[in-house]
């Protein structure tokens, strides 16, 4: 039986990152009062085609899409903003006094696996609507560095841009393509496809080639309407102030369709090709095109299997008692029963019946803080040895004694 390619399973040794990193940006996102949504990993697929965009990647070739049993369209969900729109306009959100929201989970894309890339992995994300001050967007910012920050994750930068409206964007759309025709022999067969549909796309290949040809690319900034050029210098201009560093990468583009005016990425040099670990931007346009009112939006998303990549391993191996089960297992049982119910902490029974050597032997590499040593004698008389395994000392105890006194220690 194998795994889908693609597809990872989260081992134990793992899962300490994984939870630090959940409640970490739980704690982060709601000390900005960010409200958690959760939406469903299933959706109707016009939600992500219309959501996403017809002419990207994702929605091109990415998807797992398939008929349910009554016909249906259905996706597994590629990303995390389309159905929070989604659940904003169906559910009237607009009159939710809170605007922010953040969702931890599952996405699907079916992409070339590689390091950094999978076919399922999680993103953690914010949305936050109906707000087009530019001072939201440096607060989201703000946000993606104080949660990077209180990760304990460094040697990172901010690049950002401004990708303009659909206003201005036609124009600049316009010449990039009239650019890349004239190199159009040597791109990829994605990006001549891209040409067409969506040369903006170009900017953004993972193509040795297609980059080079890009670095001589116009750039948008001379394109860019007032409206977009204000609100992105005033974005700059508080980014300042608060003293977040960033670069400005005139090409910085993404991957989805729904961004306008300002965007940004976190990146890495540590983890090779793919370094992005969090990017995000403005969507003004995105709730009207599902169906809601005019309502302006922006927000990020971060994958959670780069973010843990950067985290500082964690020691998975612990327990509280261990308990050497070297009689009957009734009596062991009942003993972790009394001292996790008194006590709450962790208790693991031994039922391999091995020597007391082997136990003793087991009982350091899972780092048990305290043996409990229960042999036939210590049964009959109702007793227990406990064994301290920082001072290596030991004694002799009263089952009743022994549990009133670990109570103690843990108060
Ligand atoms: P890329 O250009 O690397 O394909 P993208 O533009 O598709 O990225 P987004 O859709 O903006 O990425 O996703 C935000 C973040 O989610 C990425 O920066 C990355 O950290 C993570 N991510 C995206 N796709 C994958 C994947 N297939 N496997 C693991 N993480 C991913
Ligand atoms: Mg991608």
């Amino acid at each position: 039986m194998e795994i889908l390619r693609g597809f990872k399973d989260i081992l134990p040794d793992e899962i300490p990152k994984w939870r630090r990193l959940e409640e970490t940006a739980r704690r982060t996102l709601e000390s900005f009062g960010f409200k958690e949504i959760r939406t469903p990993i299933l959706e109707k697929t016009s939600i992500f085609a219309r959501g996403v965009g017809e002419a990207t990647d994702i929605v091109e070739k990415e998807m797992y899409t398939f008929l349910d049993k009554s016909n249906e369209s259905v996706t597994l969900r590629p990303e995390g903003t389309a159905g929070v729109v989604r659940a904003y306009i169906d559910n009237h959100l607009e009159n939710y006094p809170f605007r922010k929201f953040y969702y931890i989970g599952p996405m699907f894309r079916y992409e070339r696996p590689q390091k950094g890339r999978l076919r399922q992995f999680h993103q953690i994300g914010i949305e936050i609507f109906g707000i087009d001050n530019p001072a939201v967007d440096a607060e989201v910012v703000l946000v993606n560095k104080t949660l990077l920050d209180n990760l304990g994750i460094t040697d990172l930068r901010i690049e950002i841009n401004n990708i303009g409206c659909p206003n201005c964007r036609p124009k600049y759309l316009e010449k990039l393509r009239e650019y890349f025709e004239q190199h159009k022999e040597s791109l990829c067969d994605d990006c001549k496809r891209r040409l067409t549909r969506n040369p903006l796309r170009i900017l953004d290949c993972k193509n040795k080639t297609c980059q080079t040809i890009a670095k001589n690319a116009p750039k948008i900034t001379q394109f860019v309407c007032e409206s977009c050029k204000t609100h992105y210098e005033q974005v700059k201009d508080y980014l300042t102030k608060l003293n977040i560093e960033f670069e400005e990468n005139p090409h910085l583009v993404r991957g989805l369709d729904y961004y306008t005016k300002f965007v940004f990425e976190t990146i890495t040099d540590k983890l090779g090709a793919q370094g992005t670990v969090l990017a995000g931007g403005r969507y003004d346009n995105l709730v009207e095109q599902l169906g809601g009112k005019p309502t302006s939006g922006i927000g990020f998303a971060a994958g959670c299997e780069r973010l843990v990549e950067l985290m500082e391993t964690e020691e998975t191996l612990n327990i509280d008692y261990y308990i050497a089960n070297l009689s009957e297992d009734l009596y062991a049982i009942n003993i972790a029963k009394e001292l996790i119910e008194k006590t709450k902490r962790s208790v693991y029974v031994e039922y391999e019946k091995r020597s007391l050597k082997a136990m003793m032997k087991k009982a350091n590499k899972i780092s048990a803080r305290f043996v409990v040593i229960v042999g036939e004698n210590e049964r009959k008389n109702n007793k227990v040895i406990l064994r301290d395994m920082e001072t290596s000392s030991q004694e002799e105890l009263n089952l009743d004694n022994f549990i009133t006194n670990e109570v103690k220690r843990w108060q």
